[in-house]
């Protein structure tokens, strides 16, 4: 599998610059110049006003001096041949100053005094020549480069253009980009319901079962709009290879650079892009249909990862395809690093990529074991960096000393926006950037200094905002301890773990290094609304981010969480002084819902938390107990040895007669699931009476030293 900086580059490679065309400034917001702009003519064309006042001879002041006409913006002084001495023409700002004259006195600075008709003004003071008058071309210079090639075309751009009296621009073409959606469950929100049936005309289509609505093709048509070009829209293409390939060859008829399709290109059976991409299907009695290459068709990044680019070639060019993946959050993260730098690059940007800057984490962010990850987040600027500036300028002596200080304490703080599974499209909302993060194991922690790439804002047409990528700390996941298969064994095991870097000494606030902190993480999960073990297996064999899941699971889970949180707070209260810091409560959401990715997320959490807490789902919460089995090294005491097989079965699948219901009724309320991995102490907390039970089974571990941990859990 390629990397996303391999594919990027791969993509830019084949992404041509577009030819150069001339448009009406006015229509070219956004688009890039391929040549210098010059200015045809002065400005301002004739010596203009900078006041409203009067136009004198500089000779003449002071004095008093006869008023003989006034020149206006728009209605010049008519001046026929030469003026006598000591006159003076009233003068509004931007209006022209006579030949004759060479400075403006303000009208404020006059006494007029009228006799009869007579009108006459006493100047007080001497004005050099020049004063107040803006000389023929001041603000532009004849032939002065006003615009360069490269630069992008913005309101400003286009004001500057407009006073030169510039009507054209030799610019890019804008990418033709044509978007479609695949996918048989895709209903369109903005087709209106059938007024011959029951659903309101004025209302979206009412979705059936097992449908959605189609996100994806208004977010991608919206973000190809403000990335610059001109888009079509293909509509919804069912999961058929004609259909496919037919909507392929409408957008390459239709004139397109760039197709942009998503969904159908992952594993599924009905995932036909890439084979109809490379024309393995052949249409009986249908014309010819289009046929193309791939360069890649997965891509080691999180989320994103079935990522494909390929290529189709025409008598007279060549048509960019990807095919993003289907769920909206992969859909629109490949949109920024892949599809967005193409576009640039076509129409003509100097630096196609989005601006990078630098980042420091708000909090801890737990590494993908497998893949980087693009982390959306958004950045709150530090107060300190605006009011330092402030005091340090003083606008009225002109004295700005301007220096941005780039050291870590003024870099924005990222916040991640929330849990990251690919299918939850509010993680999107509000996301500035996209952290840039190593694959795992391990977790960067707060105040870490990563690299961040812009996906929103102003600044990405800026040329010089581009730091460096940064390769962040990571702080490794502690050594998993050997399973020695001793259920007994495990509390002595745990203390053990830790007893060498605990640091427990009096007075002491700072962590020793490798040490974790004083933190509980509960771990949070949706459901999968499985009624039976039958039902839960055949959940289970679904690919993450496509099963069936519900967010029943979290109403326990939000339970554990304020329950931890109570116990937490009164424990920190009552915390012996030997206790160094206080504990802290955080959560975190395990995608997908089974227990195989709850095991998975256990484990995470477990590199960062010294007490992971599992909110029960699933029936009765045995799935719960399930991944805490798997998720740690090992059992705890009090995990009966039939409830081990049992719910190892329903992870592996091998256990098909396991009564749950059985299982459940015996063990719900009992704490059972416990283990620990990590260094960390991981217990499934009963549903029924979460309070009582972490405050029972986990309140003692956060007010003794954690050597004396012992013989506490259970
Ligand atoms: P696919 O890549 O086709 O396997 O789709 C992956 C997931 O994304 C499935 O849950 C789809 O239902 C969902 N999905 C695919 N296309 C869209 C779309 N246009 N809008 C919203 N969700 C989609
Ligand atoms: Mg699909």
């Amino acid at each position: 599998m390629i990397s996303m900086p391999e594919a990027i580059d791969m993509v830019l490679s084949r992404a041509p610059v577009l030819p150069v065309e001339s448009v009406p400034f006015r229509d070219a917001i956004g688009r890039v110049l391929a040549s210098d702009v010059f200015s045809p003519r002065p400005h301002p064309p004739f010596p203009a006003s900078i006041m409203d006042g009067y136009a004198v001879r500089s000779v003449d002041c002071p004095g008093t001096l006869r008023v003989v006409g006034a020149s206006r913006a728009g209605a010049p002084h008519d001046t026929h041949g030469s003026v006598e001495s000591g006159t003076a023409v009233y003068i509004t700002t931007g209006a022209p100053v006579p030949c004759w004259a060479d400075a403006v006195v303000p009208v404020e600075r006059i006494v007029t005094l009228k006799e009869n008709t007579n009108v006459q003004i006493k100047v007080d003071a001497s004005y050099k020549p020049g004063t107040n008058v803006r000389a023929v071309g001041s603000d532009i210079a004849l032939h002065e480069t006003l615009l360069f090639s490269g630069d992008v075309i913005g309101p400003h751009e286009l004001g500057i253009a407009a006073l030169a009296g510039i009507r054209n621009a030799e610019t890019h073409a804008s990418p033709r980009l044509a978007v479609l959606s695949t996918g048989d469950e895709l209903v369109d929100p903005f087709s209106f319901g059938d007024v011959s049936g029951d659903d309101d005309e004025n209302e979206p289509k009412r979705v059936a079962s097992g449908s959605i609505y189609d996100a994806n093709r208004h977010m991608l048509l919206a973000m190809a709009v403000e990335a610059g070009c001109v888009t079509t829209d293909l509509g919804i293409v069912k999961d058929d290879p004609l259909a496919l390939a037919c909507a392929i060859q409408n957008a390459v008829l239709t004139g397109a650079d760039i197709i942009v399709a998503s969904g159908g290109v992952s594993e599924g059976d009905k995932d036909y892009l890439k084979q109809v991409l490379l024309g393995e299907f052949s249409f009986d009695g249908q014309p010819d249909t289009v046929k193309g290459a791939i360069h890649f068709g997965r891509v080691l990044m999180k989320p994103g990862k079935p990522l494909t680019f390929g290529e189709i070639k025409t008598n007279t060019k060549t048509v960019l395809l990807f095919g993003l993946p289907g769920n909206p959050v992969s859909a629109a993260v490949t949109f920024a690093l892949c599809v967005k730098p193409a576009v640039r690059r076509m129409s003509g940007y100097l630096n196609p990529h989005p601006p990078r800057i630098h980042a420091v984490l708000g909090h801890d962010i737990v590494l993908d074991h497998e893949r980087p990850e693009y982390h959306r987040a958004v950045l709150h600027w530090p107060e300190g960096t605006v009011r330092d500036v402030q005091d340090k300028v003083d606008m009225t002596l002109g004295n700005c000393p301007y220096q941005v200080n780039l050291g870590t304490e003024n870099l924005p703080t990222a916040i991640s926006t929330g849990r990251q599974i690919s299918s939850r499209l509010t993680s999107m909302k509000g996301a500035e950037v996209l952290l840039e993060l190593p694959k795992g194991p391990g977790f960067c922690g707060k105040d870490t200094r990563v690299s961040a790439l812009l996906i929103r804002g102003e600044l990405g047409v800026s040329r010089e905002m581009h730091m460096g990528r940064v390769r962040p700390v990571v702080t490794p996941a502690a050594a998993p301890t050997a399973n020695h298969g001793v259920l007994g064994a495990a509390v002595a095991k745990t203390a053990g773990v830790t007893r060498n870097d605990s640091s427990c000494d009096s007075g002491k606030t700072r962590r020793r290094h490798g040490e974790k902190p004083k933190v509980i993480t509960v771990v949070m999960h949706e459901m999968v609304p499985a009624l039976n073990v039958d039902e839960l297996l055949e959940e289970s064999m679904i690919p993450d981010g496509e099963r069936r899941v519900t967010d029943d699971g979290n109403d326990d889970g939000f339970a554990v969480l304020s329950a931890a949180i109570r116990v937490v707070a009164e424990s920190n209260e009552t915390s012996n002084s030997n206790i160094e810091g206080t504990w802290q409560v955080s959560q975190v959401f395990a995608e997908s819902g089974t227990s195989a990715s709850l095991a998975t997320t256990i484990r995470h959490a477990a590199c960062t938390s010294q007490i992971v807490l599992v909110a029960p789902s699933g029936p009765a919460g045995v799935s719960s107990q399930a991944a805490v089995v798997v998720g740690t090294d090992l059992g705890f005491p009090g995990l009966a040895d039939r409830m081990r097989h049992g719910i190892e079965g329903v992870v592996s699948g091998d256990d098909k007669e396991l009564n749950l219901k059985e299982l459940a009724d015996k063990h719900a309320g009992a704490g059972v699931g416990a283990g620990q991995v990590a260094g960390c102490v991981v217990l499934s907390v009963p549903p029924r009476n979460a309070y009582h039970a972490i405050k029972s089974g986990v309140q003692r571990m956060l007010v003794v030293p954690r050597e004396k941990w012992e013989g506490l859990v259970l």
